[in-house]
């Protein structure tokens, strides 16, 4: 990796200050923990002039319980949610996720907003400098052609985030402040399946908090990785599930790892009111395999990311409706 490039830093105690910071200048980056974006300018895939640092921000670094719904600040860190009590107790699948991101000290100054905002991998473009300009640059970064879709004109790299699934299971909504005010969207409105472009934020936008319905139901997530101990998933699943007597009531699937962006899958809403049983257990595999679009991005084949996501998805839905059975 290259040492950074000469840059300049500013350091904003509010969320208006960091986006007038941005406004002002646009080649600015906004930085967090740090744990993705420095690496990247160490590999010469994102060269700011400017770092916009979040760290000093209080308002964004809070965990609050309100009546109806708990809000997650965006500096809030990996660490924390991973540790928190009450994300445990009520958001199981967002506190088995955040225990799986990298390391321990990832998570230690990693955070929610930085995670949300991840940018997108492939083994072509997470290279050092010289080994991408070797290999001939890509279109996602200062190349013409995808060498995984060289036929193709999109950037097919993936998300790999591991809050996103779990965040959309438990409907997650999320606000974000730019020059125009702040504005609420649901997290599924906040990304796009490209590579190149997998973020609907507008200049100089910055993610606030996250928004969680305190009324859920039950979650979990797993996710399939090359090292057990720190790895982005190669495919990631969170399943959010209720039953009413022998029936599913409301199932709900997200995947990350194996798309340009992370998703909720269609069609669950067909499952309600059925019994689980192997009939249905086939179909959500068949959707998932359908839905979920691997491709050659990682060293691991695309046939067995596709395949380990709905290996998942059974295996998640299975184990949730059991329990509650038992409960
Ligand atoms: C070895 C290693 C292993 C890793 N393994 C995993 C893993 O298993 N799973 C996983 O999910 N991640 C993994 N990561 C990536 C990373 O550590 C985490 O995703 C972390 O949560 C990123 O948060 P950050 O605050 O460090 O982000 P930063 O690096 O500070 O920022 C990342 C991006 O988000 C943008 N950003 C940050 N905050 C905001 C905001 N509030 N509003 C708008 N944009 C914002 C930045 O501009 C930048 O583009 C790994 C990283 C490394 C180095
Ligand atoms: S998918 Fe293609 S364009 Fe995107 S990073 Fe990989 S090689 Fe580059």
């Amino acid at each position: 990796m290259n040492a950074l490039h000469p840059l300049r830093l500013v350091q904003p105690g509010t969320v208006n200050e960091a986006v007038a910071a941005l406004v002002e200048n646009p080649e600015a980056r906004l930085v967090a923990g740090g744990t993705d974006l420095l690496v990247n300018m160490r590999r010469g895939v994102q060269q700011p002039n400017l770092l916009v640092d979040a760290s000093g921000i209080p308002e964004i670094k809070q965990l609050t319980l309100n009546a109806d719904e708990v809000t997650i600040g965006a500096g809030v860190t990996i660490a924390t949610l991973a540790n928190d009590a009450l994300i445990a107790s009520r958001y199981r699948a967002l506190a088995e996720a955040a225990r799986t991101i990298a390391g321990p000290s990832h998570r230690k100054v990693g955070t929610v907003g930085g995670n949300l905002c991840l940018d997108t991998r492939c083994i072509y473009y997470n290279q050092s400098e010289w080994w991408r300009q070797a290999n001939s640059y890509c279109l996602k970064n200062r190349g013409e052609t995808c060498h995984v879709a060289p036929n193709g004109n999109r950037c097919h790299a993936a998300f790999s985030g591991d809050l996103a699934p779990a965040l959309l299971v438990l409907r997650a909504e999320i606000d974000i402040a730019g020059p125009n005010g702040v504005r609420r969207i649901p997290l599924s409105e906040f990304y796009a399946e490209d590579g190149k472009a997998h973020l609907t934020l507008q200049p100089a936008e910055v993610v606030v908090k996250v928004r969680l319905p305190t009324n859920q139901i039950t979650s979990s997530y797993q996710k399939v990785r090359v090292r057990g101990a720190i790895d982005y998933p190669l495919a990631g699943v969170a399943v959010a599930l209720s039953r009413s007597g022998p029936d599913i009531a409301q199932l709900r699937i997200a995947l990350t790892g194996t798309n340009s962006r992370p998703f909720l899958l269609a069609g669950t809403d067909a499952f309600e009111r059925r019994p689980l049983d192997d009939q249905m257990l086939k179909e959500i595999d068949r959707r998932v395999q359908q839905q979920v679009q691997p491709m050659r991005t990682t060293l691991m084949s695309a046939n067995y990311r596709r395949l380990a996501a709905a290996g998942i998805a059974r295996r998640l839905t299975t184990a949730l409706f059991n329990a509650l059975e038992v409960a």
